[in-house]
């Protein structure tokens, strides 16, 4: 197939990430008020509040964000105090029905936020409509980590039972060229020692790898420093997983990692990992050794397998209700403004096609390392196999893809061929993108 191999020559476009390019989804922009979305919210839904103040700017981080340095103290209380206020307001307008099944405090960096700032923003959400199962997830720096355990105590006991930190590489000097010289190793040891001591359930540590300039030998030296810090999950993101601020990196650098290079980095830590106890199943990017559990939180275990809607609050905060997709307001001043006189405004909305929704699903539930037939009917109401029997055919033969019932698992060493293997769901009007330059 034509577009398997347009995928792989332009692989940055053709990453987890869904539309390949925004403008691809100008078409379906519609005005709409937010109430009249979250009324028609489904059953089940994930609750995710964003914290966008960060210590620097990654230089691959494409989320929204702005200086920790300029908002630190009123600031930061201010934000705080206007999220409060619009997960109140989001909540006032879902319907009395739904439950929540996980809310991610993410960012940014959430561990920004004082312990009292995360109790205030746990107890707004309140302990009615909650899923069973329901857990609270949060992200931190391996700075923030250190810097604080006792902190780090009382938000357990606030209520998080799930933290992931990021370590991206142990790798001093590439972390200097992407802004993050601040988080020495030392820091990660400290780091991850306060988040376990604090007696978090779950205590996630993330990696890249592919990174421009990586070799598969650094890198697979910092899947051993991972190892050996032992949380209880580690999760790997190839770069391409971030698209287009890794696209600006690489091409600073002149360095541009290819789909080879980053599936031989991948097909060894998967090796590593599992020889190690950290169970995954190939092609999956997380890789735990809690039983029972995938290592991520129960809201992206529900937005991402499962395909349920859910409600973002906090600057540019996407949200999905059906085939809706919303995002809030990006501009730092007009959402504190809006947020805090409990006002739900949105900057852009779009109402998607079943196909971009379909292809949103798959890109990401790839990232498990499979498709789950009976899930993507429940979502769809069609089977998966009906739906994309061309695509389905060309990914068995080509050796991408392994039938099990209903069920898709990515074949063992097929990594490298993931970005064509993604490009085979996405609609006809989203092909003209994978020629596009990023
Ligand atoms: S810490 Fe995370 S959110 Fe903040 S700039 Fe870096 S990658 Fe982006």
């Amino acid at each position: 197939m034509l577009t398997f191999d347009r995928a792989l020559a332009n692989p940055l476009r053709a990453s987890v990430m869904y539309p390949p390019d925004r403008r691809l989804f100008r078409p379906f922009a519609v005005a709409a008020r937010v109430a009249d979305l979250l009324a028609a919210v489904g059953p089940r839904a994930g609750l995710y509040a964003h914290v966008p103040f960060c210590e620097t700017k990654c230089t691959y981080c494409d989320y929204e964000t702005v200086p920790l340095g300029k908002y630190a103290g009123a600031g930061v209380e201010a934000y705080v105090q206007a999220l409060c206020t619009e997960l109140r307001t989001t909540l006032a307008a879902l319907p009395r029905a739904t439950t929540i099944t996980g809310f991610d405090i993410g960012g940014g960096t959430p561990g920004a936020m004082s312990a009292e700032q995360f109790l205030r923003v746990i107890d707004t959400l309140g302990a009615a409509r909650l899923a069973a199962g329901f857990e609270i997830s949060t992200e931190t720096t391996p700075t923030l980590a250190a810097a604080d355990p006792p902190k780090w105590a009382a938000i357990r006991r606030a209520g998080v039972s799930r933290v992931s930190m990021g370590v991206q590489t142990d790798d001093e000097a590439l972390l200097g060229r992407m802004n993050r010289a601040q988080d020495k190793s030392d820091r990660m040891r400290r780091g991850i020692d306060a988040l376990r001591d604090a007696g978090f359930a779950i205590v996630n540590l993330d990696l890249m790898f592919a990174l421009p300039g990586l070799t598969a030998e650094r890198f697979i030296e910092s899947v051993d420093f991972a190892i050996a810090l032992a949380p209880d999950v580690i999760t790997i993101y190839d770069t391409v997983y971030k698209n287009r601020g890794i696209a600006t990196q690489a091409r600073r650098w002149d360095l541009t990692p290819s789909p080879k290079d980053y599936g031989d980095q991948y097909d060894r830590a998967f090796l590593r990992l599992n020889a190690a106890g950290y169970r995954g199943r190939y092609g999956s990017v997380n890789f735990s050794r809690v039983p029972g559990r995938l290592g991520t939180s129960r809201y992206l275990e529900s937005r991402i397998l499962d395909g349920a809607d859910y409600a973002g609050v906090g600057l540019y905060a996407s949200s999905l209700a059906g085939n809706v997709w919303r995002f809030g307001k990006k501009s730092y001043g007009a959402w504190i403004e809006h947020a805090a006189r409990g006002d739900l405004a949105a900057e852009d909305v779009y109402a998607l096609p079943k196909a971009h929704v379909m292809a949103k699903y798959l890109l990401l539930a790839l990232s498990y390392g499979y498709v789950d037939g009976a899930r993507f009917q429940a979502r769809f109401a069609e089977r998966f196999s009906d739906r994309f029997a061309r695509a389905r055919s060309f990914a068995i033969d080509r050796g991408l893809l392994q039938q099990h019932g209903d069920d898709y698992t990515i074949v063992p060493g097929a990594f490298a061929d993931l970005p064509g293997l993604r490009a085979l769901f996405y609609p006809d009007d989203a092909l003209p993108w994978l020629e596009v330059p990023l």
